[in-house]
Formats: structure tokens, C-alpha cells, sequence
């Protein structure tokens, strides 16, 4: 399918092809004709895979420009809700609609101002509910209703909120949800809200030609060695590291720096001001390695990124694959690598229950032990010598293929 056959205007499509996309994803091609002939939408679809432009056509198609709120876009995070707002700025360019970010975390007034001159709102659920509250966002012209990363949004507790912001919709509107995965909740919501909705899904997760994943077996006092040596040795672009914790989060940051990595941090511990600088940094390639927890990465749309270590296994095998379509985003190479220590194997055996993945075995490597210096220690930059620098293998534990 090519975009030209969506009945979109020419001022889209001239945008679509300006931004640089050449045919339209999986995704794109199966809801895209849907949402503009009016029908409520479900679409189900991996992490990468094009969803913004999804919803995003038809808001650049439908929404007027000094008519108030007229779509409103929900999304889980903060970030992503900045990303969204972006893409869809560049989407619908030709109209010159003030779109917004609202969020939690930053002061409230300003918000108001701003959305008493907003088109499309993209908002994450607390914030716009604050607003409902204090009626300093009238949404009585809303007719498109977007959730996006609908599953994520009910991981996070946020249902009753979405209730109350569907509610203070209008009824005749459009609804399209979005989701890396439809649960039941997803499910009943619809049941619930949308008018007679279809229900697309593109095929999933990963191609394994363009991912490749791989893991290492070593003992838990060796993997920051093995992290700092992979990352001296492996050809990569912008590399993701990811952790369960933001204390490994700031220990692995701290000790990357201080074995001479450029690395910087995000987690949901940090400020906002912070968090978006982080993300700038990493987006200009000025940083290389980002380190972060699931939630803090969750739906932002980093391009480029060629390598995602896993540090820690995740205990949800759901965090696994958003972790890794990270990377092999819109038909670009990726790699994965796990990092496994015995801890690590009830989570990837329980992932590998899940989807089947190929994950291959590597060898061992004889790598030295890196200096290590605890988080605590830090705060008064003092060192704390390490003496023991022995060579040493990885042990040999459980193997994991493809059943
Ligand atoms: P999702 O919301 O499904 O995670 P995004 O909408 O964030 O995915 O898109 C992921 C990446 O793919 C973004 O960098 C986006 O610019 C890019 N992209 C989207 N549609 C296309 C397309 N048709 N061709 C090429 N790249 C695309
Ligand atoms: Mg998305």
C-alpha cells in the first residue's frame, strides 16, 4: 500500500513525505483507511511501529484551527506526551494548530492559559483531571478521542481517570485506542465507550532479520565488567541500558562514568527539567548511553538506536518487549543483549514462556574487572580503591533457544 491511496489531502500527504516516511507501516496501511472513513478504531501493534501517524492523520485532516479543543490525545508518560505533541506539530504543519503538551510535575497556571488557545491536547490522565476539576479545560468540542498505549495506562492505575476524561467528552466523537497488546481491560473499555469499534492488529513484535538478541552468562559481581568491555568493543550507535531499578539505574551510570563511558540516566526519581534535558542530550548523540527504568522509557521514540542491553531481566515479559522495540525501529538493524546472572533466569525463562524469541548464546569472553564504586560513596567523590583485578571467566549456566 502506498499513502497515496488513503484518501488523505495533498497538504498530508506533502507532510507525510516531507518528514521522510515512504510507505506507510503495518499499522498505518490496516487503520489509517478505517479512522478517516469515521470508525471507531482498536489498533494493536508493537512499540515502533508507527502508531502516531495513525491517529495523527486524521487529526491533521479533521481539526480546525480557532475552535477549541477538538481532539484530545491521552498518553502514559510524560515524555511521550511531549513526543506525540511533536509528531503531531509535524504532521499536521500546514495548519498551524496549536497543539499541547499537558503534564504533571510543572506548575498548573500556565497550563491554563494554553489550553484556553489549544486545538489538540495530548495529555497524560492526572494532569488533564486536575484541570477538569478546577474547569480550566473545557472539552465540549472534542470529536477525537485518542488513548495511546492504552495497556500501559491501565498497568499504571490510571482507569479511573480515563473514565472521568472520556466522560467529560463529548458522546459524538470518534474514539481510537491504541496498544502495544489488547487485554481485557482494553476490551471492556471499548465495550464500554466506543461506538461499534474494529479491531486491527499489524504483525507483531520484532522481525528477527533486522534483531538479532543475544545473552551472556556471567556471575552478578561481573556484569558491570562485561557491561563497560561490551561497550568498548561493540559497533553501536546510541545504546540503551536497561535496569528494574533506579538505584542500579545510578550505579551503573556512576560507575560507566567512572570507568570512562560518557552515560547518562533517566528514572522516574529525577525531575522533569532534568528528564528532558537527558532525553535532548541522548536524542543530538551528544551522550551515547542512556540508562533507565521501564517506566522513564516507556513510548518515547528515540531513533537510531542500534543496541539495547537488558542489565537486569525484567519480571514482567510484557517490559522485555517494549524493551527491545527500542531498537530494529521502522526497518533499521538492532541488537540486543542480555546480561544474565542467576537472579536473571526465573524472569527470562518466564519471558521465553511467553513469545518465542531466538536469543542466542555467546561465548565466554576473558575480560578484567573493572573499578567499582558504590552510589553513596560518590555523593563526596571519594574513591575507594579496588585492588583485586583478576581475570576471570563466565560461568556456564542454563542454555536458551527457541523451543
Ligand atoms: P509507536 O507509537 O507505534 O511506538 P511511533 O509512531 O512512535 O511508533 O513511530 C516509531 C518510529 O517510526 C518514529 O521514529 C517514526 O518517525 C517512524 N515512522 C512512523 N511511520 C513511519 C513510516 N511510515 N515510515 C518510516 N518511519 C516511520
Ligand atoms: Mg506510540
Amino acid at each position: 500500500m502506498k499513502f497515496e491511496d488513503f484518501k488523505l489531502s495533498n497538504e498530508l500527504l506533502r507532510n507525510i513525505k516531507e518528514i521522510g516516511y515512504e510507505e506507510p507501516t503495518d499499522i498505518q496501511s490496516r487503520s489509517i483507511p478505517l479512522i478517516i472513513e469515521g470508525k471507531d478504531v482498536i489498533g494493536e501493534s508493537a512499540t515502533g511501529s508507527g502508531k502516531t501517524l495513525a491517529f495523527g492523520a486524521i487529526i491533521a485532516e479533521k481539526v480546525i484551527p480557532n475552535q477549541g479543543i477538538q481532539a484530545l490525545v491521552i498518553t502514559p508518560t510524560r515524555e511521550l506526551a511531549n513526543q506525540v505533541k511533536d509528531s503531531l506539530k509535524l504532521i499536521s504543519k500546514h495548519k498551524n494548530l496549536n497543539i499541547t503538551a499537558i503534564y504533571g510535575g510543572v506548575a498548573i497556571e500556565p497550563q491554563m492559559n494554553i489550553l484556553r488557545r489549544a486545538e489538540v491536547v495530548v495529555s497524560t490522565p492526572g494532569r488533564l483531571c486536575d484541570h477538569l476539576q478546577r474547569n480550566t479545560v473545557n472539552l465540549s468540542k472534542v470529536n477525537i478521542l485518542v488513548l495511546d498505549e492504552a495497556d500501559r495506562m491501565f498497568e499504571m492505575g490510571f482507569i479511573e481517570d480515563i473514565e472521568t476524561i472520556i466522560k467529560s467528552c463529548p458522546r459524538e466523537r470518534q474514539n481510537l485506542f491504541f496498544s502495544a497488546t489488547i487485554s481485557d481491560n482494553i476490551r471492556k473499555l471499548a465495550r464500554k465507550y466506543m461506538n461499534d469499534p474494529v479491531k486491527v492488529s499489524a504483525n507483531n513484535i520484532v522481525d528477527p532479520e533486522k534483531l538479532k538478541q543475544v545473552y551472556y552468562n556471567i556471575t552478578r559481581g561481573m556484569k558491570l565488567s562485561l557491561l563497560v568491555y561490551l561497550l568498548e568493543h561493540e559497533k553501536a550507535g546510541l545504546v540503551m541500558v536497561f535496569c528494574n531499578t533506579r538505584r542500579n539505574v545510578d550505579f551503573i551510570v556512576k560507575n560507566l562514568q567512572h570507568n570512562k563511558v560518557k552515560a547518562i540516566a533517566i528514572h522516574g526519581g529525577l525531575s522533569q527539567n532534568k528528564r528532558n534535558n537527558t532525553i535532548e542530550l541522548f536524542n543530538d548523540a551528544k551522550v551515547q548511553v542512556l540508562v533507565c527504568t521501564d517506566v522513564a522509557s516507556r513510548g518515547l521514540h528515540i531513533d537510531n538506536v542500534s543496541h539495547v542491553y537488558n542489565y537486569d531481566i525484567p519480571k514482567n515479559p510484557k517490559d522485555y518487549v517494549h524493551r527491545i522495540g527500542r531498537t530494529a525501529r521502522a526497518g533499521e538493524e538492532g541488537k540486543v543483549i542480555n546480561i544474565l546472572s542467576e537472579e536473571d533466569h526465573p524472569n527470562m525463562s518466564a519471558i521465553l514462556k511467553e513469545y518465542t524469541f531466538k536469543i542466542e548464546k555467546m561465548e565466554k569472553v576473558m575480560i578484567e574487572r573493572v573499578n567499582t564504586i558504590r552510589i553513596e560513596e560518590q555523593r563526596n567523590f571519594r574513591r575507594v580503591p579496588f585492588h583485586n583485578k583478576f581475570k576471570r571467566g563466565f560461568s556456564r549456566q542454563r542454555q536458551y533457544s527457541r523451543h
